[in-house]
């Protein structure tokens, strides 16, 4: 044992060689802080993008053996960088799929960072885990999952599904299903992540003819019904929400059928999830109770920040069974305490950063009803949006939004003159507005998605296209 003295000498010598990088410095916490709150009170957050002519000079030396005082790299980052990124938390952000974490969110975010806080099994992080899994709970119950359900946060939708259909995979391989060249069926509306990940894993998409550009379970039985071989296909994924359109496929049909075949249902909602939280969408949904997975991104409609997807199954002990890492040093967390649940086991990652609690916070500060009342009002901006493109003698509405996307015609405008308006638009700081193909067309697409976009917004913008 030390004597007194002696610790004395131990712990100022440990301090004496305390590596700077780990020192609690107040200035630069300040400083940090500082330009955090500066952005949080940004109202409304600028579109941005001064273009990237000066970011090469703004990196230029910034590597060095010696570094440099914090204040001189946040000068660069902010002067230079942060402009040179489009703000997709901008109400005037309506291109691919936005982003509007919530104050709550965003503030909550800092925390995970400040306290490093990992979520990756219950033995280390079973606080964090529990938390994460209560926010997964409120999903699973508006999704109508049984209470068995659960599953995990992973980076994206794209990580989601993956993780997913690598299930789907081997519970049909461990039934003896799918013979020797499995097949998904989809149509070709499904997300680009779909085919990345049946490309990984190896399978074959079996593409059903859409109707009407949706999934139907109709549609899946004539594409089993003509198949040579349909005891191959072994899951379908469905699409709440595609990401061009906005579209629902059928997911009470779609899901019966795979309920009567026995194929695993999987329903990408990570743009559409959120309708489940409306009272104008919500019905759009029903099915998706019959999911054997689905994937909803907090990320994009569910206003937390990146990197953000909830990963859910009907039964996780089959995810358990294909995720589980086999290894000396993780023995340790499968084993002992029998509640525990390890987020590491539901999809293809092992550390991970507690990337749920954001959205935990703020859904318990904020309540439900309050998400419920945001998505609804997205809804009603796009649906707004489709009336005054109805109104507009240059414009034609391509159909009417199911959820929160609008399509729409500039007519007699051919792809270039799209590209040069949207260029446009956005070096005016008016909007962030880019051209998508439809029907083999060039077309202008709104995404809604923050529920401060104004319809006025959306007038500016209609009205730059006459
Ligand atoms: C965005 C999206 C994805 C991919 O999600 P990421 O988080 O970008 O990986 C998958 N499916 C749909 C329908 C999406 O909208």
């Amino acid at each position: 044992m030390l004597a007194e003295q002696d610790l004395g000498r131990a712990l100022s010598h440990h301090r004496a060689v305390i590596n700077p990088m780990f020192a609690y410095d107040e200035a630069m916490a300040d400083l940090v802080f500082a330009y955090c709150r500066q952005r949080l009170a940004l109202d409304p957050v600028p579109l941005d993008f001064g273009g990237s002519a000066a970011i090469g000079e703004a990196l230029e030396g910034l590597m060095t053996p010696d570094g440099h005082d914090a204040v001189e790299v946040l000068r660069r980052f902010e002067e230079h960088l942060a402009v040179g990124v489009v703000s997709c938390d901008s109400p005037r952000f309506l291109s691919f799929i936005p982003a509007a974490p919530t104050k709550a969110a965003l503030l909550f975010d800092m925390v995970v960072s400040c306290s490093s806080l990992q979520g990756t099994s219950w033995l280390e992080a079973a606080g964090a885990v529990a938390a994460e899994n209560q926010a997964l709970r409120v999903i699973a119950d508006l999704a109508g999952l049984p209470q068995g359900a659960g599953g995990c946060f992973v980076a994206g939708g794209t990580a989601g599904n993956l993780s997913a259909l690598l299930v789907a995979r081997d519970t049909a391989r461990r039934a003896g299903r799918g013979g020797g060249r499995p097949r998904v069926a989809c149509t070709p509306e499904a997300h680009s992540s779909v085919g990345r990940s049946l490309h990984v894993l190896g399978l074959e998409p079996l593409l059903v003819k859409a109707v009407d550009h949706h999934l139907t379970g109709d549609a899946l039985a004539a594409a089993l019904e003509a198949d040579e071989r349909p005891e191959e296909v072994v899951a379908v994924v469905a699409t709440a929400g595609t990401t061009n359109a906005g579209l629902v496929d059928d997911l009470a049909g779609v899901g019966a059928l795979a309920r009567a075949r026995s194929l695993w249902f999987h329903v990408d909602a990570a743009y559409g999830g959120a309708g489940l939280f409306s009272s104008l969408v919500r019905d759009k949904f029903t099915g998706i109770e019959q999911a054997d997975s689905f994937i909803a991104d907090p990320h994009k409609w569910l206003f937390a920040p990146f990197d953000c997807a909830a990963l859910l199954y009907r039964e996780p002990r089959l995810a358990r069974a294909v995720h589980t890492q086999d290894a000396a040093y993780l023995d340790v967390i499968h084993e002992g305490d029998a509640s525990g649940w390890n987020p590491s086991d539901y999809a293809l990652h092992l550390t991970r950063r507690a990337r749920g609690l954001p959205l935990w916070f703020s859904l318990a500060v904020y309540g439900t009803d309050a998400y419920r009342d945001a998505i609804d009002t997205v809804v009603r901006t796009a649906r707004g949006a489709a009336r005054l493109i109805e109104e507009a003698p240059h414009l034609e509405l391509v159909r009417a939004p199911e959820l929160s996307v609008v399509l729409y015609r500039r007519k007699g405008w051919a792809r270039p003159d799209y590209e040069a308006w949207s260029a446009r638009l956005l070096a005016d700081q008016i909007g962030f507005v880019l051209p998508t193909t439809w029907e083999d067309e060039p077309v202008a697409r709104l995404a809604f998605l923050h529920p401060d976009t104004e319809l006025d917004t959306v007038r500016e913008i209609l009205d730059s296209m006459a």
